[in-house]
């Protein structure tokens, strides 16, 4: 009898989606093969060991869920939850950091028009409605301003004006609306020594399982047909690369791609020595117009055990916000801090500054048109899937639902 070699997957791309792809496609008895134009995984996500601690690239942590726990089980991760404390989350407003946003009537107000939204049922987001529209229409001008865009600028890091409110909020108001299933860890949980053991030990997994990795290789779309046509490729690359393959591939879709907004970020992860007066939770969000250029910040020692002595802490910006120098970001840093409520100007110990130039698409109109074109599905009986951030899933926990379910519908 002869033997039947099993079906030969590629993915490109070895970030976070592409390594799962491989995982899934590996559980479902496919042969896998990786490529990366980089000369090592994660993408976006990376861990670096500094003197002072760790400093984490991109993601800090995943949203629990069974996915989640059961490849990190399946591949030795240890996930820890995070400290108690952490859960004390600040806005800044009016000079200082308050864990609620809205001063007293202000905040009536808005509990009132969301009540008042939900009973008489239009709460739900209109067709076109951007969700800072949305947002004044079910709950006025100050939720939106104090609550909705500091809290969506800390996830998806655009202003409410730019993001299409049935792309971001339709899922919680479907009959479809299926949260992930639950395991037995709850909230934000994180690999003990960083998101980069994670992506370290998934690849580890995978070699033992002769997944084969190509790095610095760099795929094009007219390499990749032959191999769709032969067993099936996945493409988990960020959106400006999905852009480039889908112009041979699909030019329709290439272009409502291409018309999607990107974001870029950096991130700058600073150590202190640890003052009474250091505010203590998971972060502090800053709205615009408060004086303070980042987005955001995140008390990274004080949401993880096990992270070290010292005050660490990232801050993240826009990449159209901050020059280009460094030393000029760590000193926005500084001011930016100063403001938050620091009585010093402490110099930090140490610091490191990433910057992604494309860091993330922008849940926008034009993304919303995009997802809803009827070329996806011809694209993958033609044996090109697509998957990653701008697929309807940004954050990590969502993300690894949607890699699954593309690998079930290509087994
Ligand atoms: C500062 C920051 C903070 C974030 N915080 C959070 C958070 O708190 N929670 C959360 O859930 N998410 C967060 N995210 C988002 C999350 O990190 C990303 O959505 C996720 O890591 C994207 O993974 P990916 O594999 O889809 O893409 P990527 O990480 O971009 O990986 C794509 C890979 O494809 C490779 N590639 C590109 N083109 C080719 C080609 N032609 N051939 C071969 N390889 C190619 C790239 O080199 C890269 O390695 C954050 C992102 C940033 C930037």
């Amino acid at each position: 009898m002869t033997k039947v070699s099993p079906r030969k997957v590629r993915v490109i791309g070895a970030g976070f989606s592409g390594l799962l792809a491989a995982h899934y496609l590996r559980n479902r008895g496919f042969e896998v093969e990786v490529f990366e134009a980089e000369a090592r995984s994660g993408g976006l996500l990376q861990t670096h060991r500094l003197p002072w601690g760790l400093a984490e690239t991109a993601a800090n942590g995943f949203l629990a869920n069974l996915e989640i726990e059961s490849v990190a089980d399946a591949v030795g991760c240890e996930l820890e939850p995070a400290r108690r404390a952490s859960r004390r989350r600040f806005f800044f407003r009016a000079g200082r950091a308050r864990q609620w946003p809205f001063r007293f009537f202000e905040g009536v107000g808005v509990i009132v028009r969301l009540f008042f939204a939900w009973i008489f049922r239009f709460l739900a987001p209109i067709e076109g409605e951007s969700v800072a529209t949305w947002g004044r229409r079910v709950g006025g001008p100050a939720f939106v301003r104090w609550l909705l865009a500091p809290a969506l600028s800390g996830i998806y890091a655009a202003a409410p004006e730019r993001l299409s409110a049935p792309l971001l909020l339709r899922r919680f108001f479907g009959q479809k609306f299926k949260a992930p299933k639950r395991g037995r860890l709850r909230g934000l949980v994180a690999p003990r020594h960083g998101m980069g053991d994670f992506v370290a030990k998934l690849e580890a997994s995978l070699r033992a399982r002769d997944v084969a990795f190509r790095f610095g290789r760099g795929v094009t779309a007219a390499e990749a047909q032959g191999w769709a046509a032969a067993g099936g490729v996945v493409w988990a690359v960020p959106l400006p690369a999905a852009v480039d393959a889908l112009t041979t591939l699909s030019p329709v879709l290439a272009a409502a791609l291409g018309r999607v907004g990107r974001i870029g970020l950096v991130s700058v992860t600073a150590f202190f020595d640890p003052r009474p007066s250091d505010l203590r939770g998971f972060g502090c969000l800053f709205p615009r117009g408060e004086g303070v250029v980042a987005l955001g910040a995140l008390f990274n020692a004080e949401i993880f055990e096990g992270r070290g002595e010292l005050r660490s802490e990232t801050w993240i910006y826009s990449h159209a916000d901050v020059p280009r120098d460094d030393a000029i970001v760590v000193e926005q840093l500084a001011a930016d801090r100063l403001r938050l409520g620091g009585a010093t100007k402490a110099a930090p110990l140490g610091v490191r500054v990433q910057r992604w130039p494309f860091a993330l698409p922008v849940y926008d109109e034009a993304l919303a048109a995009a997802l809803a074109r009827p070329e996806w599905a011809s694209l993958e009986r033609a044996g090109h899937y697509f998957v990653g951030n701008y697929r309807g899933s940004l954050g990590l926990s969502r993300l690894i639902g949607a890699v699954r379910a593309t690998v079930e519908a290509i087994a």
